[in-house]
């Protein structure tokens, strides 16, 4: 399970702290609390959502169905029947799930896109490096990629607006060999947001995502 990944990682972390590794400094520490509490939040929030449309659903549905069986419209036998179909219908339907690449093998990747990042950085800035995905099971299983815990499964960014993985000021990224299945397909040539001219070496220098002057 890809949660459980994750909990391991942060189990993990404190186990070292406890142990009093040096490995791991407090600036991590601070990080990982950060990123724990972002959690807490979003499922918190998430809750809040679920409980007060649960409620809602729940007062209009009785509403309905007390003034249906009031007017005898509808008798009471009949509709527990009806609810006893209608939610074996609703347990059948898949479960609405959060943001998952699809992905079977990064590493077996056909169409990698292979671009003179190097003569082009001082232009770009990674500018790609900015843009929003999600991870694959691949890579939450693997537990080198960092995705948002307040947005799972999406990839991690700074505050800058930069993927978590991309070394500030030199833009390279930190985990290339093991990067997502995302970043080995994309091409920026012709994305409008990275490039006016790409041929011509002419970014698109509007503010059209976070993290880039
Ligand atoms: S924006 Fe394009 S050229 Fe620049 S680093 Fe990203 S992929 Fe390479
Ligand atoms: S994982 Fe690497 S290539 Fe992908 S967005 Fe982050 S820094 Fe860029």
């Amino acid at each position: 399970m890809q949660i459980d990944t994750q909990q391991n990682e942060l189990i993990m972390q404190v186990a070292k702290l406890e142990q009093g590794d040096p490995l791991v400094s407090e600036a991590g520490l601070q990080r990982l609390e950060k990123h724990f509490e972002r959690g807490l939040r979003f499922a918190h929030v998430m809750m809040s959502i679920n409980q007060y449309e649960g409620r809602e659903g729940t007062a209009y549905a009785q509403a309905l169905a007390k003034v249906l069986v009031s007017k005898g419209l509808v008798e009471q036998e009949e509709l527990d029947t009806m609810m006893a179909q209608v939610r074996q219908e609703i347990e059948a339907q898949p479960t609405p799930k959060v943001m998952l690449s699809k992905c079977d093998n990064k590493y077996q990747c056909q169409s990698t896109v292979i671009l003179d990042c190097a003569s082009r950085l001082h232009i770009c800035k990674a500018r790609c490096c900015t843009l929003d995905f999600y991870l694959s099971d691949q890579d939450l299983d693997e537990g080198i990629v960092h995705w948002e815990y307040g947005r799972p499964y999406w990839i991690r960014k700074e505050t800058d607006g930069y993927c978590a993985h991309c070394e500030p000021g030199t833009w390279r990224c930190q985990i290339h060999s093991n990067r997502p299945y995302v970043c080995r397909i994309y091409d920026c040539r012709n994305d409008k947001r990275i490039w006016r001219d790409f041929e011509k070496m002419i970014p698109n220098t509007e503010d059209l995502t976070p993290g880039i002057d």
